[in-house]
């Protein structure tokens, strides 16, 4: 299987693509890290983004594009792979769909983790660790026993992510809005796109994915065994765009 996962930041991606990728022998795909390890490896396109960076450039599409081809090539994507940072705007889910035709891949689903705006930088924007051991706190949910010392370690120090004040978490999900929102309309319209409610605990979001894969495979399963198989497996008609709630 080959999923992308969309959702705005802090929804849980990212978590849920690693917990995906292990349960089912797939490789989680993440441009960040594919273009720090080209640029250390030093390949051709590691160094023109590189070159890019060091002048505090964004790299562009078609460099993060040639890296992502570079790597679906390699012989441990061949089980599926998860992208969960890409693509971030229609123009590069434009350029992954003619780079996955032209490596003979589809991508099987887009997974939408959809949240509520105000409870989400809630539940972000008081976030803090402990300096020391890390572990995690919250301005309202859970407080350190006694104020300022850690449960665990009983360290003084905290720190607090530039990430999770809410001034930066509320931009950052005006351009996730602006730039990649629109992806929702273009995934729908392809029919993989699949929706689930990322406010739920994390184990029941894990749930729901692993429910939507299990009946994924059984209509992939079925797809190439039947002639008539345009069925799903809960007997709906599946020429048509659709988006499940799951
Ligand atoms: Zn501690």
């Amino acid at each position: 299987m080959n999923i992308v996962f969309l959702g705005p930041p802090g929804a849980g991606k990212g978590t849920q693509a690693q917990a995906l990728a292990q349960r089912h022998g797939m490789i989680q795909l993440s441009t960040g890290e594919m273009l720090r390890s080209a640029v250390r490896a030093e390949t051709d396109v590691g160094l023109r983004a590189k070159a890019i960076m060091e002048k505090g450039k964004l790299v562009p599409d078609a460099i993060v594009v040639d890296i992502i081809a570079t790597r679906l090539l390699e012989p441990d994507c061949a089980g599926g792979f998860i992208l969960d940072g890409f693509p971030r705007t229609l123009a590069q889910a434009a350029v992954l769909d003619t780079l996955l035709e032209r490596l003979h891949k589809s991508l099987d689903a887009v997974i939408e983790i959809k949240v509520d705006d105000d409870a989400l930088i809630d539940r972000l924007s008081g976030r803090f660790s402990c300096a020391k051991c890390g572990i995690g706190y919250h301005d309202r949910y859970r407080q350190p026993k006694t104020a300022g010392v850690c449960d665990v370690c009983g360290s003084k120090e905290f720190a607090r992510r530039a990430d999770d004040i809410p001034e930066t978490l509320k931009s950052r999900l005006m351009a996730y809005y602006r730039e990649t929102a629109p992806l929702i309309g273009y995934y729908f319209a392809q029919g993989k796109l699949r929706s689930l409610d990322g406010m739920a605990p994390i184990d029941e979001v894990q749930l729901q994915i692993e429910r939507y894969c299990q009946a994924l495979r059984l209509e992939q399963h079925q797809g190439h065994g039947e002639a008539g198989a345009d069925q799903d497996p809960a007997g709906r008609a599946k020429s048509q765009p659709k988006a499940r709630c799951i």
